[in-house]
């Protein structure tokens, strides 16, 4: 029978339904799941498994936005006052920079938006599901209705499902009910008119399953879903503000009270001078515009968004914008250790069992090697237990050997992987063993628990009415307290010395293998389900197994590029202390002296004071569960740290989120955690932390340019309006001219320093203060420092060519010149290219990797200044006069001194 689509697509009460009704409804098989043919047929006619999600905010709207500062309002209404006393052109040249303002504003903020949601989109969501009876991942997208899906502690629903299998399933459907209390599911059929949240037969797309295993149905996709319902109602568009971005907000606003109450005050003193009204307003409007910072919004969203796309290329990506400013002040890291600063790659190397010691020669996953004892071959006839000890690593395991373009690798977990191995290097293969006994039931990894268990047919020699065996492998801790007996070398139960084992544990750990223990039960022949209750106790312990996770090259240079920018490396695992510490120190944890190293039963001995000076000064926390981790961040957050953590299961959730940097794994890490995150690394790897961190400073540093590029402009041209009032002078600047420098020529000049590259030396200072204030008082001594340098340019060569020629328009023009010739210079001297040539100067060698933004900022300024004084119609718009030759060159050579001048601010405050 086949359903037809309208069958399909028709809402059901599935929960209402048995499993087979529900398969058959949906025409899929239960045990192997859809055909390629049917899954191809079925995309067609449903389309992909997507939400739409409703738009962000329309682009006209977020385009009026932009005039919705504060700084803008005054530019409006100084133009609709200049329109009312009849001076139109004037009205109009302000209204249309700020109108050019508002475009280039709207357009660098929808390109920065849209980047962002690109990146955060582009981690896909994958779904492990069975087609053909295979079990494959797929994106998520690619579900269709009929799609059997596997889910496992950590996964995010993909669609929703009618389960028809579940163990221990328990799901988070805070999503879609607000219930923050993860529900227990089962496959029961329910009544009809059951509500939504007690349709505990159903996993809904969009919740998380926090605990045990399930296979369902997929009913429903897309839009269908009950999420897909509601999506309605969630906005979808991402927001650019940051804790950065608030400050500013806070700082203009600030500013425009003191701007508006100072411009009042021209005003008054100007009349009382007995100076016409309208030139006063004149003056009163030049001063505000001058005082205020226009071209800062844009450079702080375009160099917010320029470290979004630096971090991605560099394997981060940020999911969260605060997260790039936050970076740069992160001063403690934690991070896992396995696969983030270790390779994942995992050989066994040593193995004890039946009290011999056995060592493994070959490297990687290709099973090429042998297992010596004695430095001979071993003999599999004659050593039943190490038999046992590594059909135990064959069996209780849920990976397997793939060769992709002559390169061995692992499907699934790397631990399991290197037991499969060393299996195959004596000739036992899963697929012989698994005909012999085959699997009925498992308990998955989890590191909550820190093993795995499977039930399997077939039994044990020794007693023909125990037909059924339980494999166990999992961390020596969580093994040996379950074990009574041991299998001696004859392969015969004996009384388990258990200070041996651990003497053994410890000696391969201390040369930093990872060690994992095996164990077996006997089980009845009524046994056909597993539970954590049956491995409680009476296991035989069959051996361990220990295998090398080399530390990742790069890692190693980033742990040490780290501690020279004074950031505290913190490694936080759930392998063994000795084993971690063992890795920690190969990989120079111990440069400022000896590692000091905790375990998570350790640290729940404590009380709150002992806690938060073992995990300030620790560097290895080992053993530690998951729920540790949110204690570990809080801990280092009261103690002031920044905190940035790293997590990739379902438990670490609340330690991302509590976090000021929540760090996903891409390759390894569960939806859940991915969501929790603020950031995702696609590598799986510490070194891209270090560069992330890298970027971050420089996002901050170049941040500081800006602000230390633009005010003191404003400050110069402010302070000449004030001072030229208030001696009753001619203006030396007008309220258009000013507009057209802090608008045309502010944006020319101070969005090449969003592009900056980093600095040679952005990892070798300490992190920021998190008190830091923005303006700090070095940089406020700067800016005062350069705006009267501006100052005396732009009122020392007004008044010097207005006495000389008599021509204001010229005497302003040249004034304006002068001033964007010292402002280039300035901008030399702050750039990585100016700092890199004054370097070159003085002796030491230092290059600049790319220098070009700077370069077209720089042309680009003086073509528009060049059009500005030469072109008529800018003379008529703007007063302004042109420049011959010489007078070129007079504004040349008087804004030069600004390069002593701003290296001698450099060299008592480098802003580098
Ligand atoms: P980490 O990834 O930080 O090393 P885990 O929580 O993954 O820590 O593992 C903790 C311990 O659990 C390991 O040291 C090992 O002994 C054991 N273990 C890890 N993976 C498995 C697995 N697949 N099956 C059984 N035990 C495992
Ligand atoms: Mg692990």
């Amino acid at each position: 029978m086949t359903a037809t689509s309208e069958e399909i697509m028709q809402p059901q009460q599935w929960h209402n339904l048995v499993e087979s009704k529900v398969a058959r409804h949906l025409n899929t098989n239960l045990e192997t799941g859809l055909t390629s043919d049917e899954v191809t047929k079925r995309r067609e006619r449903f389309g992909s498994n997507e939400l739409k999600g409703k738009a962000g905010t329309s682009p006209i709207l977020r385009f009026l936005l932009q005039f919705n500062q504060p700084l803008l309002y005054i530019l409006l209404i100084a133009g609709a006052i200049k329109a009312l006393i009849g001076q139109w052109v004037n009205a109009w040249v302000i209204w249309g920079v700020t109108l050019i303002n508002a475009i280039i504003g709207f357009i660098q903020e929808s390109k920065a938006e849209s980047a962002i949601a690109a990146l955060a989109s582009s981690v896909q969501t994958n779904a492990t599901i069975l087609r053909n009876g295979q079990k494959v991942q797929v994106p998520s997208a690619d579900l269709v209705p009929g799609d059997l899906v596997l889910l496992a502690s950590g996964d995010k629903v993909p669609a929703d499902l009618r389960l028809v299998r579940a163990k221990n399933l328990q799901v988070n459907e805070s999503a879609l009910t607000g219930e923050s209390v993860a529900i227990e599911k089962n496959t029961q059929p329910l009544d009809a008119d059951a509500p939504l949240a007690e349709r505990t037969n159903m996993a809904y797309a969009g919740s998380f399953v926090t605990f045990g295993t399930a296979r369902g149905i997929v009913v429903a996709i897309g839009e269908a879903t009950e999420t897909g319902r509601i999506s309605q109602l969630i906005e979808q568009g991402t927001s650019l503000k940051t804790p950065l971005t608030r400050k500013f907000d806070k700082f203009s606003r600030t500013l425009l009270y003191i701007i508006l109450g100072i411009a009042a005050l021209t005003f008054a003193v100007g009349l009382g001078y007995g100076n016409l009204w309208a030139a006063m307003f004149e003056a009163a409007v030049a001063f505000a515009v001058s005082a205020i910072p226009e071209g800062l919004p844009a450079v702080v969203t375009v160099t917010l968004a320029i470290g979004v796309s630096r971090m991605a290329r560099r394997h981060a990506i940020v999911r969260k914008l605060p997260a790039v400013e936050t970076l740069g002040g992160a001063t403690v890291i934690c991070s896992d250790k396995t696969g983030t600063l270790t390779e994942n790659q995992m050989t066994v190397q040593a193995i004890h069992s039946g009290g011999k010691n056995y060592t493994v020669t070959g490297g990687g996953y290709v099973p090429e090697g042998e297992i010596l004892f004695d430095e001979q071959p071993v003999d599999l006839q004659n050593s039943p237990v190490l038999e046992e000890c590594l059909k135990a690593g064959l069996l209780c395991n849920d990976s397997h050997l793939e060769t992709k373009d002559g390169q061995w690798q692992v499907v699934g977990d790397p631990t399991e992987g290197g037991l499969i191995v060393v299996a195959n290097k004596v000739g036992m293969t899963s697929s012989n063993l698994e005909e012999e006994m085959p699997r009925l039931d498992i308990i998955p990894f989890e590191s909550e628990f820190q093993y795995m268990a499977t039930l399997h047919e077939g039994g044990s020699r020794e007693n023909s009415s125990r037909v059924r065996t339980i494999y166990v492998k999992g961390s020596v801790e969580s093994i040996l307290k379950r074990c009574q007996q041991m299998l001696d070398a004859e392969g015969n139960l004996a009384r388990i010395n258990a200070e041996t084992v651990h003497q053994e544990v410890d000696a391969m750990a201390n040369q930093g293998l990872r060690v994992l223990a095996f164990a077996k039960k006997s089980a009845s022949a009524a046994q056909d389900s597993l539970d954590h209750a049956d491995i409680e106790k009476d296991l035989v312990f069959l051996g361990l197994q220990g295998m090398i996770d080399p530390p990742r090259t790069e890692a190693i240079a980033a742990v040490e590029a780290c501690q020279n920018a004074g950031i505290q490396v913190k490694m936080i695992t759930g392998d063994h202390a000795i084993t971690a510490r063992a890795i920690a120190e190969r990989m120079g944890f111990n440069k400022n002296g000896e590692v000091l190293a905790f375990t998570g039963a350790e640290l729940a001995q404590m009380d709150k004071s002992e806690l938060a000076t073992a995990i300030e000064d620790g560097a290895v926390f080992a053993r530690v569960a998951p729920e540790q981790k949110l204690r570990i961040v809080e801990a280092l957050q009261s103690k002031g740290e920044v905190v940035a953590m790293t997590g990739d299961g379902v438990n670490d959730a609340p330690a991302l989120k509590q976090a000021d940097i929540g760090i996903a794994m891409g390759g390894a890490g569960t939806e859940v955690a991915k969501e929790a995150s603020d950031m995702i690394l696609t590598d799986d790897n510490f070194a891209s932390i270090e560069a992330a961190v890298e970027e971050g400073r420089t996002v901050y540093r170049n941040l500081l340019k800006a602000i230390a590029f633009i005010l003191p402009v404003n400050g110069g041209e402010s302070m000449t309006i004030l001072i030229s009032v208030l001696l009753a002078r001619e203006l030396p600047i007008l309220s258009l001219q000013v507009l057209w420098l802090n608008m045309v020529n502010s944006i020319a000049m101070t969005v090449p320093l969003a592009f900056e590259p980093k600095s040679e030396r952005v990892m070798q200072k300490s992190p920021r203060s998190p008190r830091e204030p923005l303006l700090s008082k070095s940089l406020v001594k700067r800016i005062l420092v350069i705006s009267i340098f501006n100052w005396i340019l732009i009122f020392g060569v007004f008044e010097w060519i207005r006495q000389t020629t008599g021509n204001i328009d010229l005497s302003r023009t040249m004034a304006i010149q002068a001033l964007v010739a010292g402002r280039i210079f300035y901008l030399l001297s702050i750039s990585q290219l100016g700092i890199a040539l004054i370097n070159q100067l003085r002796g030491v060698r230092q290059t600049v990797s790319d220098a070009s933004a700077i370069g077209i900022g720089i042309a680009c300024t003086i073509v528009l200044q060049i059009i500005f004084s030469q072109w008529n119609l800018m003379n008529n718009l703007f007063s302004t006069a042109p420049l011959n030759l010489n007078q070129w060159l007079i504004c040349f050579l008087v804004g030069l001194p600004m390069v002593v001048v701003a290296n001698l601010v450099n060299r008592f405050d480098p802003i580098d």
